[in-house]
């Protein structure tokens, strides 16, 4: 297959990315607009892929650059995963999020859909365009309510979900519109390497590294269920090669951990890895006041999709914090030049504590 995977230069792209190259014989066209989150050095060795790599720098939302993508490059299948992604960043600046989570998805779903009713019976029956999507757009969940599943009731909070719940919606309503097979996946929090250190576990990890405050939300107690990023992106690319169109998959690994319980496992790691002279990193932990509107609880029942998809993730929480623990120690220079470069950990998307990290 030719893939068109939009986002590729970032957190999850770069990990389906580096997983098509090696391990399956697709190639990809990497739609990327190249945002402060994108790496291209999180591609890996491109050289020994051949040409099975394609990059083109284009917004998802400008229609002309996304019409010349379809008609140069053919694709089998879309793989959309561009998006803005920082909870906190939506709640300082929503705009962005609009732009390219809601009219980019729009923009690329129309493109798709031309570029696919123009195909020949078989290559348009063949064709599938599977948008990559979170588990935010459930809502919250209480502290006894059962996981989420393909079937809860979307009830987005934040600007972040709230885009994602339209980008899922009108990705559906092209399916039933217009007959394009779509694919949806709603996942839980990922972590791993070459996540950008603005989100959590690669933010209390380097700051745990440099000796600064640990600032945890509220008590800490807020929830959230977490896969590691490599079995997602296996996932991902057995939802576009079984998936069924129209279907959705909720995609997860079991592994729900308090907020506080991921920060004191990140401390613990480190702690093992690179004792600290001060004492046990724990101590640096601080509880700061809580994100605005800030989500109770996610959690994912994976059982369908697991089923479906004859997959289920390999990594625990532990074995997968401690693989992202070292790749961090390892790949210094990756993260020291992006918080050199203006990103230095400092607390977002809480209005009036800017100070506060
Ligand atoms: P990321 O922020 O690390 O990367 C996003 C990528 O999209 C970047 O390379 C960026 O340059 C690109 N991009 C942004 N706007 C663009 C535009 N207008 N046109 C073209 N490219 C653009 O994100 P991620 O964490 O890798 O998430 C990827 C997808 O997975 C997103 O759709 C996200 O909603 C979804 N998701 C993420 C998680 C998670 O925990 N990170 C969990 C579930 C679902």
């Amino acid at each position: 297959m030719r893939i068109m995977l939009t986002g590729g230069c970032g957190f999850i792209g770069s990990a389906v990315i580096r997983h098509v190259l090696a391990d399956t014989g697709h190639s990809v066209v990497n739609v990327d607009k190249m945002t402060y989150a994108a790496s291209e050095q999180a591609l890996g060795d491109l050289g020994r892929h051949g040409n099975r790599h394609t990059l083109v720098r284009a917004d998802i939302a400008d229609a002309a650059a996304m019409a010349q993508a379809f008609a140069a490059h053919a694709p089998d299948a879309v793989m959309h995963l561009a998006a803005e992604t920082h909870v906190d960043r939506s709640i300082d600046g929503p705009g962005p999020f609009i732009h390219t989570n809601v009219l980019g998805t729009y923009v690329l779903l129309d493109a798709a859909r031309a570029y696919w009713s123009a195909l020949p019976a078989a290559l348009r029956d063949a064709f599938r365009f599977h948008h990559v999507s979170t588990d935010e757009v459930f809502g919250a969940l209480g502290p006894s309510d059962p996981p989420f599943t393909e079937d809860t009731p979307y009830d987005p909070r934040s600007p972040y979900s709230a885009s994602k719940a339209a980008s899922d919606h009108l990705v559906r309503a092209w399916r039933h519109t217009y007959g394009l097979p779509t694919l949806v996946s709603n996942t839980t929090n990922n972590y791993g390497p070459w996540q950008f250190p603005e989100k959590l576990i690669p933010l209390v990890l380097l700051n745990a590294l440099e000796g600064k405050k640990l600032p945890v939300y509220g008590d800490g107690s807020n929830q959230r269920d977490w896969l590691f990023v490599d079995d997602h992106a296996e996932a991902l690319v057995r939802v576009l090669e079984r998936g069924v169109p129209g279907a959705t998959y909720a995609i997860g690994a079991r592994q729900p951990r308090s907020n506080l319980q991921v920060v004191q496992a990140i401390c613990a790691a480190l702690d093992a890895r690179l004792p600290d002279p001060a004492g046990p990193r724990s101590r640096l932990i601080a509880f700061v006041a809580d994100r605005p509107g800030h989500d109770f609880r996610y959690e994912i029942d994976p059982g369908a999709a697991e089923a479906a998809l004859d997959w289920h993730a390999p990594h625990d929480f532990e074995a997968g914090l401690g693989r992202t623990v070292d790749w961090y120690l390892a790949n210094r220079e990756w993260w020291q030049a992006i918080r050199a470069g203006g990103y230095a950990g400092q607390r977002l998307g809480a209005p009036g504590q800017k100070d506060a990290a």
